[in-house]
Formats: structure tokens, C-alpha cells, sequence
């Protein structure tokens, strides 16, 4: 089963496709997550990625695509993947669908986390991240903080803040790039009509697990 994350920065998609993951069993593809093992470990993906990254751009199509087709064509996304960050433009969808299509494999749903827009940025501003690249834990120091501050729950690895969350340029061309080109992707899927599209909200009194939840219940109803 393909399942996809959509939503904005900062909704919980990680974390909930992260929970989903581990009950499925299936790889959580996180595009982002990619880029950034890449860029700390100083790939030339990674060198070429953070150009875009850093200010908040996407990466071009032409690199994130292929790397998605490969990531997907692995043995163990062979019964399923959740992907988190992809696609992330109507270009991406349509490349994804054909992709999939030759794997004799379809999406087959789609998830749309939805958080106030007031809460967006917020939540990207109070984001860290665990530095250790096989780890990545994502904590936000108000809503769901470490146990002990600046240190990972799982792994004792200092936390810290992404390079795009601090930079108040990269988090409004960020916003702006979800509302002309994510976003769409929402009725992209709807009118494909041969899916669900869950608009589930997310916000400060409902957080990520009882969300994921929610969605797994969805997964066991489509197998
Ligand atoms: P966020 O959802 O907070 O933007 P991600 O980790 O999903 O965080 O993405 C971080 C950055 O990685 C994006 O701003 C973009 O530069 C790049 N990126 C991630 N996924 C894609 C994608 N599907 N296409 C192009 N760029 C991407
Ligand atoms: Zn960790």
C-alpha cells in the first residue's frame, strides 16, 4: 500500500508517518530526510541539494524525482511506503503516478494533515531535531519537548534546530512554495477519485499519535 503524507510544515507529518512506519512495517520515505543525511554527509546529492534547500526552495524535480523512482524500487518497500515530502508539486504527482504505474503499484491513499495557519509557524520556529542522521527524532520544545532539554529521548544525541527553521526568508518562501504548489496537490488527488483523501486536523489538543491512529485504522480497512 502507498500511502502519502500532504500537509504543511510543521503539521506532524514525520511523526505520524514515523508511527505508521513502525506499525506497518513499511519504510517511511522522507524526501527532506534524505537531503539532509546527504548534506551531513557532504554527498555531491547533498552539496547540490542544500543550494535550494538552505533559502527554502525545492530541490529540481529532475534530482528528487529519480531518487524517489530508486528509493521505491528497494526490497523492503516492495508491500508499502509511506511517503513524507513527496511528491510536493503536480509535476512530481504525475512522474509518481506513472512510476508507480510501472511497478504495477498505484497510490492508494492520501492523508492531508491540516493545522491552523497561525500554528504553522509557530511550530516550525519551536522544531529540533536529533543530530544523529539514523535517528532524525523530531521534538518541538512546547508541544512535545525532550525529556531532558537539547538531548535526544532515543538515541542521547544533542538536539538541534534545521538550518530552514531559523531563517525567517527560508520559512516564508517555504510557506509560500506549499500554498502555490503543495497545496493544489490536495485536488489532485480528489479528483482522481480512485483514493481517499483524509483531511485530518491537527492541532495543539490533538497531536501526532492519536492522529496516526486514526490512519492505521484507515491502512487495515484498505487491505
Ligand atoms: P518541511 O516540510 O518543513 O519543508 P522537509 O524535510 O519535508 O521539511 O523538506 C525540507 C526541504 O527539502 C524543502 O524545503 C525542500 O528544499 C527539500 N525537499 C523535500 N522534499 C522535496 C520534494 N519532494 N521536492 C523538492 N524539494 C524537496
Ligand atoms: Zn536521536
Amino acid at each position: 500500500m502507498i500511502i502519502i503524507m500532504l500537509g504543511a510544515q510543521g503539521t506532524g507529518k514525520g511523526t505520524v508517518a514515523g508511527i505508521i512506519s513502525e506499525q506497518t512495517n513499511w519504510p517511511q520515505i522522507s524526501t527532506g530526510d534524505i537531503f539532509r543525511k546527504n548534506i551531513s554527509e557532504k554527498t555531491e546529492l547533498g552539496i547540490e541539494a542544500n543550494k535550494y534547500m538552505s533559502k527554502g526552495n525545492l530541490v529540481p524535480d529532475e534530482i528528487t524525482i529519480p531518487m524517489v523512482a530508486d528509493r521505491l524500487s528497494q526490497e523492503d518497500a516492495k508491500q508499502g511506503a509511506i511517503l513524507d515530502g513527496f511528491p510536493r508539486n503536480i509535476k512530481q504527482a504525475q512522474k509518481l503516478d506513472e512510476i508507480l504505474k510501472d511497478m504495477g503499484k498505484q497510490v492508494d491513499l492520501v492523508v492531508n494533515l491540516s493545522t491552523p495557519r497561525e500554528e504553522i509557524i509557530d511550530r516550525m520556529l519551536t522544531r529540533v531535531v536529533c543530530s544523529n542522521p539514523d535517528c532524525k527524532t523530531t521534538y518541538n520544545t512546547k508541544l512535545h519537548p525532550p525529556k531532558v532539554e537539547g538531548v535526544c529521548d532515543k538515541c542521547g544525541a544533542p538536539l538541534k534546530q534545521r538550518e530552514d527553521d531559523s531563517n525567517s526568508e527560508a520559512i516564508n518562501r517555504r510557506l509560500e512554495i506549499y500554498e502555490n504548489q503543495t497545496a493544489p496537490l490536495v485536488e489532485y488527488y480528489k479528483e482522481k477519485g480512485v483514493l481517499r483523501t483524509e483531511t485530518v486536523s491537527v492541532s495543539i489538543n490533538r497531536m501526532g499519535k492519536d492522529v496516526a491512529q486514526d490512519i492505521i485504522q484507515l491502512v487495515k480497512k484498505g487491505e
